[in-house]
């Protein structure tokens, strides 16, 4: 029964045992409209977030198609290109890759800055199928001639409206020109404002459209509680409320690199198991202190805004906004952390009086007000 609910999509026989291993028994909804116009080789606009099974639903059609073909890996040229916002992502769906594939023998390697490029290049010169990678990293190989992108047959843009955030409109309008006219084109975006319609219109012919966008936000089913609390008093309320063993997986947020750490050596020190993610740390050291948290060795991680993107993590009980953002949208991709996949989740914010703008403006974009909380720092 397992194997045939994705077998029933066309997916061959070495992949569903790999998805029935990972006790995948039924295809989630982007998975089972998306697999079949991919392996009939159509563009696809998939409008999901994290947490709807996006990546299985263009990782598994690439890999069929790719196999089909039946051609060995050459060097510095991959027949698909994936290309994701940030390094943690891009591992993902490196991982992603390694447990759908682990039947067949497809090569992959996984491209990001902030590391060496020597493994890297010696991926590329042994040659891959498939490229996963941060788009300034690729250009960057690219100018080195370490790859080439006149093979790629697919190309997938994962969580495009990050990459605008990101400032990677221009890198992305670059590495498109270097792509061949004839290939498969994917684009998947959590929303769709106009440039990522813009962006699509460039790059997809045809493409099958499919929208799993949630019809309640997430924002909705999280539970959103403000404490008015002096800054001096931050620290404090953080302890006592982690005193509730209910609070057992937490992201903390603060605005600065600076803030993190700090955050987290205080909780460290008050006995708490934290890790720190921020843009200031190496790539391994930020997949270590991931490892961490996912792992539950550490309860908390406190992270920053930009750190904290394209990961997902299930199970967060607790999003915990030790400073307000003084973005709005960024206060709506914080508590998205929680209630991922249907889940409900809790959203608590200290808000100082330095603080009280930042709230206005993030009641405004959610249209609701926070309740606000009874404990207050002793
Ligand atoms: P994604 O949206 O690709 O980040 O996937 C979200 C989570 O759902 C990941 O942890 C996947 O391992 C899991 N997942 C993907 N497809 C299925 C499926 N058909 N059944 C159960 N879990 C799945």
């Amino acid at each position: 029964m397992t194997v045939s609910a994705f077998s029933e999509l066309g997916v061959s026989e070495p992949l569903c045992r790999a998805l029935a291993a990972k006790q995948y028994t039924t295809p989630t909804p982007i998975q089972a409209r998306t697999i079949p116009a991919l392996l009939e080789g159509k563009d696809l606009l998939g409008i999901a977030q994290t947490g709807t099974g996006k990546t299985a639903a263009f990782v598994v059609p690439i890999l069929q198609r790719l196999t089909a073909s039946n051609q060995r890996a050459r060097q510095f040229a991959p027949r698909a290109l994936i290309l994701a916002p940030t390094r943690e992502l891009a591992v993902q769906i490196g991982d992603s890759i390694a447990v759908y594939g682990r039947n067949l023998s497809i090569r992959h390697a996984v491209i990001f800055g902030g590391v060496s490029q020597s493994p890297q290049v010696a991926a590329l010169t042994r040659g891959i199928d498939i490229a996963v990678a941060t788009p300034g990293r690729l250009l960057d190989l690219l100018s080195q001639r370490y790859v080439r992108l006149d093979s790629v047959e697919y190309l997938v843009l994962d969580e495009a409206d990050r990459m605008l955030d990101m400032g990677f409109a221009r890198d992305l309008r670059k590495i498109v020109a270097a792509l061949p006219k004839k290939r498969q084109s994917l684009l998947f975006s959590a929303t769709m404002p106009s440039d990522i319609a813009h962006l699509a219109g460039e790059m997809l012919i045809n493409p099958v459209r499919v929208d799993v966008s949630p019809k309640e936000p997430t924002v909705q089913r999280v539970e959103q509680r403000v404490h008015f609390v002096d800054s001096t008093k931050k620290r404090a309320l953080l302890t006592r409320l982690l005193g509730n063993p209910a609070l057992s997986r937490v992201i903390v947020f603060t605005r600065t690199k600076h803030g993190a750490n700090r955050v987290a050596e205080q909780l460290d020190r008050a006995g708490v198991l934290a890790e720190a993610i921020h843009g200031n740390k190496s790539q391994n050291a930020r997949q270590r202190a991931l490892e961490g948290f996912r792992s539950g060795r550490a309860r908390v991680l406190v992270a920053t805004d930009v750190a904290a993107r394209g990961i997902d993590i299930s199970g967060v009980t607790h999003v915990i906004n030790y400073e307000l953002p003084n973005e709005a949208e960024s206060y709506v991709h914080r508590i998205g952390r929680t209630a991922r996949a249907g889940a409900s989740g809790v959203a608590l914010s200290f808000c100082d009086p330095s603080e009280r703008n930042y709230l206005r403006g993030i009641e405004k974009l959610t249209g609701r007000r926070l309740t606000v909380a009874e404990e207050t720092a002793a």
